[in-house]
């Protein structure tokens, strides 16, 4: 039994955090620790703990996911100046919490993709 994070009892509304979004397959709230103006997270309700655990039957969720990102862009009116969708895998990825997250980032100009 893999054990549970704190985002499966933020989807279960256990843990009080606003939700900018949910359906069946996804729960989207805010990040905690907002690295820049707009972030977002955006989690499958199901605990699968890495992209590396994901399987074909999870497809129409990580769709979702995509979907939910572009319509919260929109909400957040971050659509047309851009934004960053990353999701990070274990330790080289620097992932924190085992239960995967797409995370949303924008709201101003974002440079390099990637700091070393
Ligand atoms: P990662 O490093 O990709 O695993 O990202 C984990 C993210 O979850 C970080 O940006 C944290 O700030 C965020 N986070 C951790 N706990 C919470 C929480 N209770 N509510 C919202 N965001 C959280």
């Amino acid at each position: 039994m893999i054990e549970e994070t704190i985002f499966s009892k933020i989807i279960r509304q256990e843990i009080p955090t606003p939700l900018l979004y949910q359906d069946d397959l996804v729960t989207a709230f805010r990040d905690i620790t907002p690295k820049v103006s707009s972030h977002i997270l955006i989690v499958p309700n199901k605990h699968i703990p890495t992209i590396n655990d994901v399987t074909e039957s999870d497809e129409l969720t990580m769709g979702r996911m995509i979907t939910v990102a572009k319509k919260l862009a929109k909400e957040e009116g971050i659509d047309e100046d851009g934004y960053r969708l990353i999701i990070n895998c274990n330790d080289d990825g620097g992932q924190e919490v085992y239960h995967i997250h797409m995370h949303l980032l924008g709201g101003q100009r974002l440079g390099r993709m990637l700091s070393l």
